[in-house]
């Protein structure tokens, strides 16, 4: 799938929505994201796993993991194509939130210690938590091999060396109030989704 095919889905599912909008920040800007509508769409959402799977297959992958909690369902399903594609188990992990951090739990560590370990991310922004559970995973002795994404909208290639492969690379853009073209095109600003209903 192409990058116009995969924003075809994230659209379909409501993940991302094309307007007007005004953030919480105050800013605006023309592009809308709510990560967690995908994994309302158990079908789309398959796609989009069996889509990030194919680009690792092959890869000698032998776990993946995702942040809690939205990358953690991604992270299931890629690992099922994984294992399908590949032929051997691919496993499954995922990291807990742990006061402002990631951290391995639950006897994941032993499928992560000294293992090739794929992070997945649903969307990526300043990287924060694909950061963290980097860390999570580094700690666990776990071999991370890259981070891979739905949509990356920052501007990064890598987290800390560990590269980005992403299925739509975009930035989004926003801008003050004052700034906005949509403003100044008198385009009505959606009271349904972000602050502009308020
Ligand atoms: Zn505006």
């Amino acid at each position: 799938m192409n990058e116009k095919e995969i924003m075809d889905i994230l659209e379909r599912c409501g993940a991302i929505t094309k307007g007007h909008f005004e953030f919480a920040s105050g800013e605006h800007g023309d592009v809308y994201v709510n990560k967690d509508a995908v994994y309302l769409h158990t079908e789309e959402l398959e796609k989009l796993a069996e889509e990030i799977a194919s680009k690792f297959e092959n890869k000698g992958i032998h776990s993946v993991a995702g942040p809690a909690v939205g990358g953690a369902i991604l992270a299931n399903r890629v690992a099922y194509h994984l294992t399908r594609m590949s032929g051997h188990e691919v496993f499954s992990a995922y990291a807990d939130k742990d006061r402002g951090k990631f951290i391995i739990r639950r006897g994941y560590d032993k499928f992560i210690d000294g293992k090739k370990v794929l992070i997945v991310e649903d969307i990526i922004n300043t990287g924060e938590s694909a950061a963290k559970t980097a860390a999570a995973i580094e700690k666990a002795r776990g071999i991370i091999f890259a981070v891979a994404a739905l949509f990356n909208r920052g501007e990064m290639t890598s987290i800390d060396d560990i590269p980005i492969k992403a299925l739509v690379n975009q930035k989004l853009e926003s801008w003050k109030k004052k700034d906005c073209p949509l403003c100044k095109k008198r385009v009505p600003i959606s009271t349904d989704l972000g602050h502009g209903g308020k």
